[in-house]
C-alpha cells in the first residue's frame, strides 16, 4: 500500500470589495445570426467553429429590477449609453435556458420564443479589489447552501458580501457592429442566477453520492501555496465557487457523511454523525415538520367530523 501523508492545508480566502447591481440581459440570438464583417485574418470555416455556440446579449442598466419579473418577453428595452451588447459561450448560461435555444451551428436560428426574452442578472460594475483580511471560508459555504432558491435579493446580498462568484465569467462589451472595442476597455463580471441555483443542486447531488465521483473530478483539484510559517501549506480559492468546492473536497476527504435536510423548504446541508440516521439539519426543522404533520392531521380530522355532522 502506498504511503499516505496527512498534510494539513489551510484554506485562505480573502473576499473582494466590488459593487454589484441587478441589470437585465436580453437574448438577441446566436452570434452567427448577426452576419457582421469578420476580421480578415481568420477564414470563415475556422470562425464558424469558434462562434457557433455563442449567444448575443444586450445588457441594460436602465430598468429598475423590482419592476421586472424573472422572465418577460417581447418588447425591446430602451437603450442608454451604458448599455452594451456582448457575446457569451453557452456554458455561462443556465442549462434550463440554453436547452430552449435549439442546437447551435453556423446557420442556426434561435427560436422566436426565446429571442428578446429578458432576464435579471447580477453585474459587477466596479473593479474587484481584494480585502487584506482572510475569513473563515466555512461561513461562505454555509451561507451559500442556506440561500433561498430563486431569491435574487438574497443572492445579491451574498455576492456583495463575498465579492466574486466565478472570476472567469466576464462580459466583453462589443461595439454595435459586433466588433471588439479598443483593447483595455473595461469588462464586467456577472452572475447568472439560474446557473448558480443549478450549480447548487449539482453540489447537493454530488455530496450525496460516493466521494469517488467528486474527488476524482476536476472540481476537487487543489493547488497549494507555500509559506514560511505554520501551517506552511495554503489553498487560496479566488472566488465563491472555488471556496465551495474546496470545502466539499475537504469534508469528503475527512470522510464526513453529509445529509440534505428533509424539510422541503430548508434543504440545508449538514454533517451526519456516524451511525446516526438523521433526516433534518436541526432540532428546529425536525420540530417544525412534526408540528406541520400534527396540523395536517388535525385539519383532516376536523374536516371529517364536519362532513359527519
Ligand atoms: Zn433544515
Amino acid at each position: 500500500m502506498a504511503h499516505i501523508l496527512n498534510i494539513p492545508v489551510q484554506v485562505h480566502f480573502q473576499p473582494w470589495n466590488t459593487s454589484w447591481s441587478v441589470v437585465t440581459a436580453q437574448i438577441l440570438g446566436w452570434k452567427s445570426e448577426f452576419r457582421e464583417p469578420e476580421p480578415l485574418t481568420l477564414t470563415n470555416s475556422s470562425l464558424s467553429h469558434l462562434t457557433s455556440g455563442q449567444v448575443r446579449l444586450l445588457v441594460s442598466f436602465n430598468r429598475p429590477y423590482s419592476k421586472l419579473e424573472g422572465l418577460s418577453g417581447g418588447s425591446e428595452p430602451m437603450r442608454t449609453s451604458k448599455d452594451f451588447i456582448t457575446d457569451v459561450q453557452l456554458p455561462v448560461l443556465p442549462k434550463s435556458l440554453a436547452s430552449r435555444f435549439g442546437p447551435p451551428g453556423p446557420d442556426a436560428v434561435m427560436p422566436k420564443k426565446v429571442k428578446n426574452q429578458t432576464y435579471q442578472i447580477l453585474l459587477a460594475d466596479s473593479p474587484c479589489v481584494q480585502n487584506k483580511q482572510a475569513v473563515d471560508a466555512t461561513r461562505l459555504s454555509n451561507e451559500f447552501f442556506a440561500l433561498k432558491k430563486d431569491n435574487l435579493e438574497e443572492l445579491l446580498q451574498f455576492i456583495r458580501k463575498w465579492g466574486r462568484w466565478d472570476a472567469a465569467h466576464l462580459f466583453y462589451p462589443l461595439k454595435d457592429d459586433g466588433q471588439f472595442r479598443q483593447p483595455g476597455s473595461p469588462n464586467f463580471e456577472f452572475v447568472w442566477p439560474g446557473l448558480v441555483w443549478e450549480y447548487r443542486d449539482a453540489c447537493r447531488d454530488a455530496i450525496r453520492k460516493k466521494p469517488s465521483a467528486w474527488l476524482g473530478s476536476p472540481q476537487a483539484t487543489i493547488n497549494t501555496y507555500q509559506q514560511s510559517e505554520p501551517p506552511y501549506f495554503l489553498v487560496k480559492p479566488c472566488d465563491c465557487r472555488q471556496v465551495i468546492e474546496v470545502s466539499i473536497t475537504g469534508a469528503m476527504l475527512d470522510k464526513v457523511e453529509f445529509g440534505v435536510c428533509a424539510r422541503s423548504d430548508c434543504r440545508r446541508i449538514f454533517k451526519k454523525k456516524s451511525n446516526h440516521r438523521r433526516a433534518y439539519c436541526s432540532q428546529y426543522c425536525a420540530h417544525l415538520v412534526s408540528v406541520r404533520k400534527g396540523r395536517r392531521a388535525t385539519a383532516r380530522l376536523t374536516g371529517k367530523s364536519k362532513k359527519a355532522r
